[in-house]
């Protein structure tokens, strides 16, 4: 039900659930599943038998850009076997770690200047090493693969094509900080990638990779958006509901179960890896000034080819839809960056370069790396009433501007068909500076950005 499978059209995953034997089955609109490089999908749950996921669309084959680091292993090792990924190079960044000991790591992250691939671009090395620095524990290690950002959909293409390097770096991230328990949290929506991940770990831990002092575990979230946040996560971990947490304290001090822990995104984690082999000064050669290494683009609606694209940083958000083959459809009217938290930036902004200072200098995010491009055809209304009920959706309820704001905006949208009127424009602004000032989470801080720059840039709201 989301804006990309709603870009692609629906229909054509009724066709493909026919082809499966499904026309009859018993159906519910779903947020998003992560497939948007697939058109419209579906998560298929049936009594007795594994989860599984039905694509309308093969999607562009995993698009590994030539020279690409990241997604350099994806289709070429085979995802279920230790011995292939270790001929691939696979364990020899965590046998360097070993070597060169917690602090060496720590320093070469830090000098890499590598920050968080999640969407807030936290630096890793700082973290890292405020969660070392802590006397006290146990302390923990979490990688949080709960990717439901609608529009986003790289973490699975890892998971599901190299999944053993998402343990390996989860275990030198432990042997950095001191951690000698890590989580992996994946969204239930996540089949593949969920068998993936539990053989790598299983065959891992045989193979004795973790060595005495590290062990780790994976948990499958329930469905809630809300859980990708991190302190949510760390409820949801524990047995609570998924309820975000007020910061401070923050997770370096007091994280799962109150102990200092250390979260990070797997890309993030996939980074390491060449940092911890090839040395912090290396990667923080490559991209900009204030944007180092490579970084992987979810690109999906209006283009030729959707798919997870790995760049240096740098290039121009048009030279990133050219890559994926060009717009579709007619010309190119705005790109939602970021997700539906992120928000639409219109032609004046096409040519900025993807980087995190001159999206922040525009007052944009890259998030956790959406581009959704959207032609000029688009019904431009219909996506802002469908952002906004999915925040109504998944707000968790527990502060009381979200709770009411989210379900007023889309009120508002609904209403108004998108025609935002003088005195609603009004509304909305007072409901967004609520949301943003008294809201616990960023849920609520985000919930009415994308709905605004779309009345900004003209996209809705003619009066
Ligand atoms: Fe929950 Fe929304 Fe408050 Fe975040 S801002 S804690 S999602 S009610």
């Amino acid at each position: 039900g989301d804006v990309a499978c709603r870009i692609n059209g629906t229909a054509a995953i009724d066709a493909a659930l026919a082809a499966d034997g499904l026309a009859d089955a018993a159906r519910e609109e779903s947020p998003c599943l992560g497939q948007c490089d697939h058109g419209a999908a579906a998560l298929v749950q049936s009594v007795g038998k594994p989860r599984r996921t039905i694509r309308a669309t093969a999607g562009a084959a995993e698009p590994v850009v030539v020279g690409s680091t990241l997604l350099r292993r994806i289709g070429v090792v085979d995802p279920t076997s230790i011995e292939s990924y270790r001929a691939a190079g696979g364990f020899e960044a965590l046998h360097r770690a070993h070597q060169i000991g917690s602090q060496e790591v720590i320093d070469e992250v830090s000098a890499a200047n590598l920050r968080g691939r999640g969407g807030a671009a936290f630096p890793t090395g700082f973290k890292w090493q405020a969660v070392a620095d802590q006397p006290n524990g146990p302390k923990y290690v979490v990688a949080n693969a709960d990717e439901s950002e609608p529009g986003t959909f790289k973490d699975r293409v890892l998971m599901e094509g190299d999944p053993f390097a998402l343990v390996e770096g989860l275990a030198i991230a432990g042997l950095a900080t001191g951690a000698r328990k890590g989580f992996i949290y994946i969204r239930g929506e996540y089949p593949t990638a969920i068998e993936l991940l539990e053989s790598a770990i299983r065959q891992t831990r045989e193979a004795g990779s973790f060595g005495a002092d590290f062990d780790m575990e994976l948990r499958v979230g329930a469905g809630a958006y809300i859980c990708g946040e991190e302190t949510a996560l760390f409820n949801s971990l524990e047995g609570f509901r998924g309820e975000p947490r007020q910061k401070p304290p923050f997770p370096t001090t007091h994280g799962l179960f109150q102990q200092p822990t250390a979260i990070n995104n797997p890309e993030t984690l996939l980074n390491v890896l060449d940092i911890v082999t090839d040395g912090g000064a290396a990667y923080a050669a490559s991209g900009t000034e204030g944007s180092n290494g490579q970084k992987l683009f979810c690109l999906s609606g209006h283009v030729t080819a959707p798919g997870t694209y790995e760049v240096e940083f740098g290039p121009t958000l048009r030279e990133m839809i050219d890559v994926a083959g060009g717009v579709t459809g007619g010309e190119l009217k705005a790109v939602l960056l970021g997700g539906a938290a992120g928000s639409f930036v219109g032609p004046d902004l096409f040519d900025m370069p993807l980087t995190m200072e001159a999206t922040r200098a525009a007052g944009a995010s890259l998030g956790s790396g959406v581009i959704m491009a959207f032609n000029e055809h688009t019904d431009f209304e219909a996506v802002c009433i469908r952002i906004a009920e999915f925040f109504k959706n998944e707000s968790c309820g527990q502060c009381v501007p979200c709770r009411v704001g989210a379900v007023r905006q889309h009120e508002l949208l609904i209403r108004s068909k998108g025609k935002v009127m003088n005195g609603e424009l009004q509304l909305l602004e007072d409901m967004d500076r609520v949301m943003k000032d008294a809201s616990i989470c960023g849920l609520g801080h985000t919930a009415s950005t994308a709905v605004r720059s779309a009345i900004s840039l003209g996209l809705i709201g003619a009066n």
